[in-house]
């Protein structure tokens, strides 16, 4: 199985998405990707579950 996740799936208006066989993983690409390209958004607890909840098995 993999998880898939995308930025537009969030509503923004940004076309990175990004794959990985494990929830960790993908969510380690994302905190990068976060730091980088979205400065806006604050990365805790809150906000952390809420990407994870737009995690999908493909
Ligand atoms: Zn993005």
């Amino acid at each position: 199985m993999t998880k898939s996740i995308s930025c537009s799936d969030a509503g923004k208006d940004c076309k990175w998405s990004a794959s990985a066989s494990t929830e960790e993983e993908l969510m380690e690409k994302v905190t990068q990707h976060v730091v980088k390209e979205h400065k806006e958004i604050e990365l805790n607890a809150e906000s952390i579950s809420s990407i994870k909840s737009l995690i999908k098995d493909i």
